[in-house]
């Protein structure tokens, strides 16, 4: 084969696109001829630095890639995460009547005071809920009683409060002079049935 002809392949065999017929010629060729040996390593050089050359930029682009890639992960992680603490949030926010076979209830009076101590037994988390007494007036605007109302109310579970599954509530019951003139009512709202004490005592 003729030095020219060998020349315009090598660059294609370098790269490897040559057939193996040419190559067998081109390596028998190689062999033989001193300068185009001498081309055929020069030539190689260049190439192999070419080729690593374009594979940096081939490992910058993916890197690229892979750190856009990472971006975009990092945001949607980030947004489902939202989409669960709304969803937590909304669980906690959105609580559940207490049924009152899930309440244990005790209480007990100690110096004109009913004590009453609440405990959840679902397994759940109960949430505060303040209880505001509401005053009840006769048709002359007298006060006649102070009713308290208390709705337990349930969640999954409440990491930003502290009831847990217990809760106490402490009412003053008027004494026997007092009582004449009004009348102290506590109601327990459960799902199921409501629970009332006047002055002290378990009506209903
Ligand atoms: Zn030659």
């Amino acid at each position: 084969m003729k030095c020219d002809i060998i020349k315009d392949l090598l660059p294609l065999y370098i790269e490897g696109l040559t057939s193996k017929d040419s190559n067998e010629e081109i390596e028998k060729h190689l062999e033989s001829c001193e300068e185009c040996r001498t081309f055929f390593q020069e030539m190689s050089g260049e190439i192999e630095e070419k080729l690593s050359v374009s594979t940096d930029i081939q490992e910058l682009d993916y890197l690229k890639k892979v750190r856009k890639r990472n971006l975009r992960t990092v945001a949607l992680t980030s947004g489902s995460v939202v989409v669960v603490l709304l969803i937590l949030v909304s669980l906690f926010a959105f609580g559940f009547s207490v049924s009152s076979k899930d309440m244990d209830m005790t209480y007990q009076i100690t110096d004109n005071r009913l004590e009453m101590d609440f405990q959840l037994k679902n397994g759940h988390d109960l949430t505060r809920r303040s209880i505001e007494p509401e005053f009840i007036y006769d048709d002359d605007q007298k006060v006649i009683g102070i009713e308290h109302r208390y709705k337990p109310v349930w969640v999954f579970n409440n990491p930003f409060d502290d009831v847990g599954t217990k809760f106490s509530l402490g009412i003053e019951i008027p004494n026997e002079e007092e009582q004449e003139q009004y009348t102290s009512t506590i109601i327990i709202e459960y799902s199921d049935k409501i629970v009332k004490f006047v002055n002290g005592k378990l009506v209903e």
